[in-house]
């Protein structure tokens, strides 16, 4: 959600002014969804010499009535009178990490300690580097469900590239596309030419959770096939 909001100049010669800015959808202490307004805004334009163009910086702090804490957001334009100025940085950073199912991390511990570890480096601002966490993440995922379903198979599951591993050892046919997808595109994060230009890290993120989700479905199938053959 984007809103006006007024900041007041830090250099007591210019007036206060209005930006349009995207409000934090989130309170980053207690991530309780979050929609108000600046508690109060400042800014401060300064002239690149070099780059011979302006830069606008606001800093913003917000209040959160369900933490009773403040928060600081940080916003840059070279276009003052710019709509939808996107959000630079948060204050604190955010701590929130996806929290996966009991099956998962029995599955595959490692992935879940991937994922985080990326999810906390996009937090903090990394995003070129989280993307090649995320691809990380899923070779684990892939392999140890792999290893969990072909115990017999593990040397050749662990020395296998992640493809032949898709294809070889993954049977069910969403799995298979999920994973095959999320990993063309985390391939890209790796690389320095991109192959699949209109896909980012969310479509990533989108792909290795649909694959989380069917990997949770088949093991709860297994769980209840099990439990069918030997009723206790
Ligand atoms: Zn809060």
């Amino acid at each position: 959600m984007h809103k006006d909001i007024t900041a007041y100049s830090i250099d007591p010669d210019q007036r206060e002014k209005s930006f349009n800015v995207k409000l934090p959808n989130k309170c980053p202490s207690c991530n309780i969804a979050y929609g108000e307004l600046p508690v109060c805004s400042y800014y401060i334009t300064s002239t690149r010499i070099f780059l011979s163009d302006r830069l606008t910086t606001i800093y913003s702090i917000f209040y959160c009535p369900h933490c009773e804490r403040c928060f600081f957001v940080q916003y840059s334009t070279s276009d003052d009178n710019a709509c939808h100025i996107s959000i630079d940085e948060v204050y604190p950073t955010p701590k929130s990490t996806t929290d996966f199912s009991d099956r998962i991390k029995k599955v595959s511990p490692k992935f879940v300690e991937i994922y985080r570890q990326s999810e906390q480096s996009e937090n903090l601002g990394f995003k070129d580097i989280c993307g090649m966490g995320y691809r990380k993440s899923l070779e684990f995922l892939i392999k140890d469900y792999a290893i969990f379903k072909y115990p017999d198979s593990r040397p050749d599951i662990e020395n296998s590239p992640l493809s032949k591993c898709i294809n070889t050892f993954i049977e069910e046919p969403q799995i298979k596309v999920l994973a095959k997808a999320s990993a063309w595109i985390g391939n890209d994060e790796t690389h320095y030419i991109r192959k699949h230009e209109s896909y980012d890290i969310s479509n990533l993120k989108h792909f290795i959770s649909a694959t989380v989700a069917y990997i949770n479905y088949a093991l709860t199938y297994l769980e209840a096939s099990e439990f069918l053959q030997n009723p206790q």
